[in-house]
């Protein structure tokens, strides 16, 4: 569904990415590894339209939602791909349930409808008793929780998440993780994870890592001849 083609990305003379191919197809989820400095978070924005490339192709099911208006690419970006972040990035005056709820709104679609499916989401999660706690009242793990099911709201095709445990102990992490396999499983979304913890691993389908502006699929790497 998601398909990234010989993406280029500088900052000055600074080549971030050189020539990126990627692929996320229905359902799957993919982890792209690679250490701090890399050019995940830039190649995230990119796959989620937030951010430009220099050249190379953005495409979802073969078309590209760049050469959409600025109104209509919102909307695409909208309705179809979620983010989760690494600091979770809730609104602190608001509650769980309204942080959930914001992009449904923004999405235009029906008030009660949106609170509804916030409050449904939020419970899967295991947060019913938390709707109405505002972020600075919520532990770590369930702050990232209400950042996941916020992901949710549009019910996404794709979620891009830039690491989602990165800032939690190996419990919360652990929780995180099955949690994203069975969304993925249950409801057919498609993941693609950046992250430098290699336990992430464990519930990707596929495994990439990114190393010198260039990304290399797990068992792809190449082998020296001598
Ligand atoms: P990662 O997510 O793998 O840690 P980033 O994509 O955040 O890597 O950054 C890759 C490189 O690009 C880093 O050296 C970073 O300093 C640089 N960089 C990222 N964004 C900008 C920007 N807006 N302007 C200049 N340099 C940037």
């Amino acid at each position: 569904m998601l398909e990234l083609k010989n993406i280029r990305k500088s900052y000055g003379n600074l080549d971030v990415l050189r020539g990126v191919n990627l692929r996320v197809d229905d359902g799957e989820i993919v982890a792209l590894l690679g250490p701090s400095g890399a050019g995940k978070t830039t190649l995230l924005q990119i796959a989620g339209t937030l951010d430009k490339p220099d050249s190379g192709d953005v495409l979802y099911d073969g078309i590209d939602p760049m050469k959409l208006s600025d109104r209509k690419l919102a909307e695409f970006r909208g309705s179809n791909i979620g983010f989760i972040f690494q600091f979770h990035e809730l609104l602190p005056e608001f509650t769980a349930l309204e942080n959930v709820a914001v992009p449904g709104l923004i999405a235009r679609r029906k008030r009660k409808e949106v609170f509804a499916n916030a409050e449904k989401l939020l419970r899967d999660l295991g947060l019913g008793e938390r709707l109405h706690h505002k972020p600075t009242e919520l532990s770590g793990g369930e702050k990232q929780r209400v950042a996941i099911a916020r992901s949710l709201i549009n019910n996404p095709r794709l979620i891009l998440a830039d690491e989602p445990t990165g800032s939690l102990d190996s419990h919360n992490r652990d929780e995180i993780l099955s949690l994203i396999s069975g969304l993925s499983r249950e409801r057919k979304q498609s993941f693609l994870i950046v992250t430098h913890d290699p336990t992430l691993t464990e519930i990707a389908d596929r495994t990439i890592h990114i190393d010198d502006g260039k990304v290399v699929e797990s068992g792809e790497e190449e082998i020296p001849l001598a």
